[in-house]
């Protein structure tokens, strides 16, 4: 989003037309930034065989899909019903990642079924898929090589008391159980977790897995997951994808001569590839002044953007009515009935009642966690795309939350 002439734009659309057209809340998508965090991603590691899977559960709407297929990106999935988005999304099945945690064998029946390509994760799967398929449906494995990502709780899945992936000490069962039933592994997978911020956690992610490769001669790909960070504030740390492509590229592409096989690195970053693309615009309903704080309450909250309540997320917060106006302490609200605080004591340019506030930061995990808490509706969802505006999902309405409704006459 820049300030030109007075006037916050993004693309060359003119922020305050687009919610006077679309009404507010509304959430907006600027492909430009999606494809510049694609290619440096790609640029990155433009020396070795890379494939980049975009992870959807980040920003599930079909034309966001659709734009990553166009720019030639695969698609990480962790539910069918992602995997039935992707597919009618137009990606090919052999470019679709199905990774789903504790999910019943009749739901990797249905992945098989899709032709996509399934990441196992738990030993009590991976038996009952060498059983039922054996050396007819290669496989990937994910491991959980116990390294502790950094961020907080929720969001570090590798470390010893993650419930994802099968640990690295299983090793030796996990063998036994791939040759008794013929299994193919053709991929390897790890995802530490999000928001890590060094490289050498995945350095050393890497060395685990080429060792373990070096057990399955079948394997083609190793997937390493996610967990690069974006700023969310100005002076935030950014994970350094340069260095990490550098790195990373000359262990991998050494290793591969070592073992005299080309394989594919894969990634599947979500955050990384849309936090920045995505905002949320919300119109300041009231103005309370109590004895110790100044709240703005929004026609929004944790009902649409549920992160800085479900993570302690931090999204910077910007008055776009007021681009001139001399900046004061508030505390701003949600309109729901929780304490659903999305930031203390944030310094923003003075509000009146009726302006517009922006949340960055609002690609990933803000519309696709949102839900219908207090029976309101949803907000719709607009993409900017060279300079025109679209809008790709209509505002809910009474027919949404009375849709699957059963009226019984009691
Ligand atoms: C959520 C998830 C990702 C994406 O993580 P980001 O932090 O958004 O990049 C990647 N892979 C798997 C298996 C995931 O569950």
């Amino acid at each position: 989003m820049e300030l030109i002439n007075n006037r916050f734009t993004i693309s060359g659309a003119d922020v305050l037309e687009l919610c006077d057209k679309y009404e507010s809340p509304l959430y907006v998508y600027d492909t430009a930034k999606m494809q510049e965090q694609y290619q440096k991603m790609a640029d990155a590691f433009k020396s070795t065989h890379i494939k980049i899977n975009y992870a959807c559960k980040a920003l599930t709407n079909i034309s966001v899909l659709k734009f990553f297929n166009k720019l030639g990106a695969g698609l990480d999935t962790v539910s069918i019903q992602e995997v039935w988005l992707g597919l009618s999304s137009g990606f090919d099945p052999k470019d679709i990642i199905y990774t789903p945690n504790c999910v019943s064998m009749e739901e990797i029946n249905l992945a098989v079924k899709e032709g996509v390509r399934i990441n196992i994760d738990n030993i009590s799967t991976l038996e009952q898929f060498g059983l039922a398929y054996g050396d007819k449906y290669p496989i990937c494995i994910r491991i959980n090589p116990h390294i502790m990502a950094g961020g907080n709780d929720k969001i570090s899945v590798g470390h010893i008391d993650s419930k994802f992936g099968i640990s690295i000490h299983q090793m030796p069962h996990v063998e036994r159980i791939v040759k008794s039933s013929h299994l193919i592994i053709e991929g390897l997978h790890m995802h530490s977790g999000s928001d890590i911020l060094d490289v050498d956690v995945f350095m050393q992610g890497a060395d685990i897995l080429f060792e373990i490769i070096k057990k399955f001669d079948s394997v083609k790909y190793v997937d390493f997951g996610s967990g690069f960070k974006v700023a969310y504030k100005p002076d935030d740390y950014e994970t350094d994808i340069n260095q990490l492509g550098e790195t990373l590229s000359a262990r991998f592409n050494q290793f591969c001569k070592e073992i005299g096989k080309e394989l594919t690195l894969m990634f599947e970053p979500g955050k990384y590839l849309v936090s920045e693309a995505g905002y949320l615009f919300a119109k300041v309903n009231v103005i309370k002044q109590t004895t110790s704080t100044m709240f703005a309450g929004l026609d929004t909250g944790m009902n649409h953007l549920i992160r800085p309540m479900f993570y302690d997320a931090y999204h910077q917060i910007i008055n776009v009515s007021k681009p001139e106006a001399k900046p004061r302490l508030y505390t701003v609200v949600g309109y729901i009935c929780e304490t659903d605080t999305f930031g203390w004591n944030r310094k923003i340019n003075e509000i009146s009642e009726g302006d517009i506030l922006c949340f960055k930061n609002a690609g990933a995990y803000c519309f696709s966690m949102s839900s219908n808490y207090n029976s309101r509706f949803r907000p719709a969802e607009v993409l900017i795309h060279e300079g025109n505006d679209y809008l790709i999902r209509e505002r809910e309405d009474m027919n949404d939350l009375l849709n699957k409704q059963i009226v019984i006459d009691l």
